[in-house]
């Protein structure tokens, strides 16, 4: 196939490259860097079956030669409104590339007759009421809240995919994206596990927010893109969890990487820090997954952080 990456500079769209590269595809990355980073894509300069055109996917895209799928990754993805790369500090480019990116991107796929799948995401359930989440939930989102750029970009960008797929007969997929972590992560775009990792290399307490009994569950990036290439063979037009279910607070969270990594800094709550709709519990339901696409995650969560663990040490040495 050749297959356009929406996102492709960034965490999650550069590992679908390598992916799809090591599958034999042709790929065709596209990103403006607004929180992604060329360096995620040095290695694969040159490489015969990889090219890129930089542009920012809320402007019409135009893709020369023909193309088999497009898989529309490009948006902001951290919600910490203290870093630059936060979404709530990309409140319109967030909503913008949920709404006029994704109709960009299910445009081209109509197009070339191409098949399209787009990166959902667990925040579409909002902050639970159901727990563990199933698709068939539909979710509690606060529609004015700091976190609802993200998350009704995305809702609106699930219900621009099924309209495509239902009135236009796109051929659609929609996968929801539990958290995710792994090498190539933004160091300094806020998210929980850099965060902890680069506070316990540096010997400083990691930086709780409220009283961490708050519950995630952390998927490594090798599992997750191996559900998201099952999914793109499949034909499921439903959405689809990926994630891993095993849900831990984000004090046990923190209790894990100050162990791995021998940190006695220790710990500091910032009670003031979380945002108001922060979920209270995150866990994917993850049956759909296992039935449709024989898919479940491999790797526990400290084999996963020592991976990260490795990238991280690289990268904030050649800083
Ligand atoms: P990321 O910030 O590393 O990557 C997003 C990429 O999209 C960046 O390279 C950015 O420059 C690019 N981008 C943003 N706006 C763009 C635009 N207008 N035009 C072109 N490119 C644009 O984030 P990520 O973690 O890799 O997330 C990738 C996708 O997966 C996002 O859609 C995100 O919502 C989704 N997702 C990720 C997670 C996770 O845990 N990592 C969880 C749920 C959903
Ligand atoms: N969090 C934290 N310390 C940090 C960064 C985040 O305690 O330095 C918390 C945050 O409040 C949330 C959880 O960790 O409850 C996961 O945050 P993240 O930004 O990774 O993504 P989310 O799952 O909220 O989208």
């Amino acid at each position: 196939m050749r297959v356009l990456i929406t996102g492709a500079a960034g965490f999650l769209g550069s590992h679908l490259c390598d992916r799809l590269l090591a599958e034999g595809h042709e790929v065709v990355g596209m990103d403006n860097f607004l929180t992604g980073d060329p360096q995620n894509l040095a290695h694969l300069a040159g490489h015969p079956r990889f090219s890129f055109i930089r542009h920012d996917v809320t402007n019409f895209i135009f893709v020369p030669g023909k193309v088999d799928a497009v898989l529309h990754f490009a948006s902001p993805a951290s919600p910490n409104r203290k870093s630059p790369y936060g979404y709530p500090n990309l409140p319109i480019q967030t909503l913008k590339v949920g709404a006029l990116g994704t109709h960009h991107a299910l445009g081209v796929a109509k197009a070339h007759g191409a098949r399209f799948l787009m990166a959902s995401t667990s925040e579409v359930y909002g902050d639970p009421e159901v727990h563990p989440q199933p698709e068939s939930y539909w979710g509690k989102v606060n529609p004015i809240g700091e976190r609802s750029v993200y998350d009704e970009a995305k809702r609106f960008a699930e219900a621009m995919t099924m309209a495509y797929h239902r009135y236009h007969g796109v051929d659609t997929r929609i996968v929801r994206i539990f958290n995710t972590y792994g090498p190539r992560m933004r160091l300094d775009d806020g998210r929980v596990i850099p965060n902890f990792i680069k506070q316990a290399l540096r010997g400083e307490p990691l930086t709780v927010y409220g009283d961490g009994s708050q519950t995630r569950s952390f998927c490594y990036v090798d599992d997750l893109i191996d559900g998201i290439y099952r999914l793109l063979l499949s034909d499921e037009h439903e959405p689809v969890n990926i994630g891993n279910p095993a849900e831990f607070t984000i004090l046990e969270l923190a209790e894990t990487v100050n162990r791995i990594l021998g940190n006695e800094g220790g710990i500091v709550f910032l009670e003031d820090a979380r945002d108001r709709d922060d979920p209270q519990r995150r866990c994917p339901d993850i049956s759909r997954a296992r039935k449709r696409l024989g898919w479940e995650p491999k790797i526990p969560l400290e084999e996963g952080l020592a991976r990260t663990i490795d990238d991280f040490r690289r990268r904030l040495a050649e800083a």
